[in-house]
């Protein structure tokens, strides 16, 4: 993603507490306090201008999402939709995903979201890639026993090398469609890039994959 530099967008995500988390640490084990309900909270991790999970957010508004994106100059254009949208149930954080088991407990997480997640493409940077084992495992610390990954992707690459890596971590590949927008399935949201790329006449793959750790 090409990246526009605002300076101001801390302040302006400082300004909206109701929907950009600011203090997250603090809220580890207890999330449901930040949505004012015991809904399940789904996360998409690089979350970008959060187009997606606007859609998610209206389509079912029993459940709490939560974007994640490093760049506050990507995420303060999905503050703008939420707080023109007036949505109760999307928030958004700022940080890393790399750090995401300070800010979460095992359990706050029903389900990942990782939508056109940078593919590095070269191998030497294969352990920066949202779905290498690292990274899963991180997400195994947050999510529910039996948590889910809902993955798309235009980058053929990075889906067969994610699919690898699922299935070498031990998850369960639930669905797995190598044309999304020629499929059978129903209710999906287009993401920013996902809307650009179909245009441009690109396949979408998508995969949904489960922890096997259900008591
Ligand atoms: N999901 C959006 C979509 O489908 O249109 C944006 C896709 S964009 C290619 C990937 C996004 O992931 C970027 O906004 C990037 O800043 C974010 N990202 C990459 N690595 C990240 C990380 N470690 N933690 C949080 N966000 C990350």
């Amino acid at each position: 993603m090409r990246l526009r530099n605002k300076p101001w967008a801390k302040e302006k995500l400082a300004q909206y507490p109701q929907y950009a988390v600011g203090n997250p640490a603090e809220h580890k084990g207890k999330w449901n306090e930040v949505f004012g309900n015991d809904n399940p909270i789904h996360i998409e991790v690089g979350t970008g201008k959060g187009q997606f999970l606007l859609g998610m957010a209206k389509q079912n508004p029993n459940i709490n999402y939560l974007g994640i994106e490093l760049y506050e100059s990507v995420i303060v254009s999905a503050l703008d939709r939420i707080i023109e949208a007036e949505v109760p149930n999307f928030k958004l954080l700022s940080v890393d995903a790399k750090d995401l088991t300070e800010y979460f407990a095992k359990g706050d997480v029903e389900r990942v979201y990782l939508n056109f997640s940078d593919p590095w493409p070269k191998v030497r940077h294969a352990k920066r890639r949202l779905t290498y084992k690292t990274f899963l495992n991180i997400y195994e610390q947050i999510l529910i026993d039996g948590g889910e990954i809902h993955f798309k992707t235009d980058n053929q690459g990075l889906f067969e090398y994610s699919l690898m890596s699922f299935s070498e971590y031990g998850l369960l590949l639930k669905y797995v469609s190598l044309d999304l927008h020629a499929s059978d399935f129903e209710g999906n949201i287009m993401t920013e890039y996902e809307e650009k790329f179909s245009q441009k006449g690109s396949r979408i793959y998508r995969s949904e994959v489960k922890y096997m750790n259900e008591k």
